[in-house]
């Protein structure tokens, strides 16, 4: 009974049931920066203002500033399915106006270098498939899979005709002209669109990888990129995936994890970009 009494009050004040209340909740939300591992998302939380640390469940998040502007960093540990963990909760418990999801990815495109930088024009999950069917005996060749779009229907994807094509998850198109602005002031690499593969697979086979290029335009991989795009987009939520190279076998470019403080650099750019263009509204 007492419980009661606190909800139709607090109704009664609009406190919690105004859609207008709502409305500016999202209106001031923050941005939030992913990053799987400590060394892709530690020295963004070191350059916030102000910031602090709030652990939930397994995910680390730090609360802080740029430039004034309220900005969450989300370390969402790695693979899939952290991944969309950490933005569901990111997207539940904050309400950001956007989400950034950078780090470090192995090269498809050999004419892309360690260090360069792809700002995905879209993504696609590279761990949905459905095999041919074979006999015992007739072994297993990737490259015969046909993608599986998982949310295509609500029926079998598997027996859907209309689920046999990759789903695409595009980037938000002012937050990709926005990360794109500031290219000119990357100095260590070049900053192109591209294309981001995701699954909970390292792909060291270099026919796969061509395979996956031919097929989906791939311009890199890595485990986490298009699950939280996926995710993003179930809560209408801006995003984009911005992607350093770590390694790239399709040219003996060897693996330095360096690189993912150079990709925080760039997204800290980015994150300014945007905080300058909000500031000007
Ligand atoms: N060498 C690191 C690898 C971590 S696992 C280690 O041993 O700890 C892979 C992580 O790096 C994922 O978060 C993924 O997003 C990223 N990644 C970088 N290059 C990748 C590649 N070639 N394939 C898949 N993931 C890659």
């Amino acid at each position: 009974m007492k419980n009661k009494t606190i909800v139709l009050l607090l109704a009664a004040s609009g406190a919690v049931f105004s859609p207008l209340s709502f409305g500016q909740q999202r209106a001031a939300g923050p941005i939030v920066v992913q990053g799987a591992m400590p060394v892709e998302a530690e020295r963004f939380a070191q350059r916030l203002e102000n910031p602090r640390e709030e652990q939930v469940g397994g995910w680390r998040f730090w609360h802080g500033t740029v430039d004034g502007y309220p900005v969450v960093v989300s370390e969402t540990l790695k693979g899939m399915s952290n991944a969309a963990a950490a933005t569901a909760i990111a997207a539940t418990r904050f309400h950001p106006v956007a989400i950034i999801n950078q780090g470090t990815a192995g090269g498809h495109d050999p004419a892309l270098k360690v260090y360069d930088i792809v700002l995905g024009k879209y993504s696609v999950n590279l761990g949905a498939f459905k095999t041919p069917a074979k006999a015992q005996g007739e072994g297993s060749d990737s490259r015969q899979w046909r993608p599986m779009d998982l949310l295509a229907s609500k029926g079998s994807a598997g027996e859907d005709k209309n689920a046999h094509s990759i789903r695409q998850f595009p980037a938000d198109g002012p937050l990709l002209a926005i990360a794109e602005s500031v290219k000119g002031r990357y100095k260590q690499g070049r900053v192109v669109e591209g294309v981001i593969g995701s699954a909970d697979v390292w792909n060291s086979e270099l026919d796969r990888i061509r395979y996956f290029r031919d097929s989906y335009h791939t311009s890199v991989e890595e485990m986490e990129t298009a699950s939280a795009a996926q995710i993003a987009a179930a809560f209408n939520i801006p995003f984009v995936g911005i992607r350093v190279l770590s390694n790239n076998i399709t040219n003996q470019g060897k693996y330095d994890p360096q690189t993912g403080l150079a990709c925080q650099d760039y997204v800290y750019q980015v994150v300014k970009a945007y905080v300058a263009r909000a500031a000007a509204k």
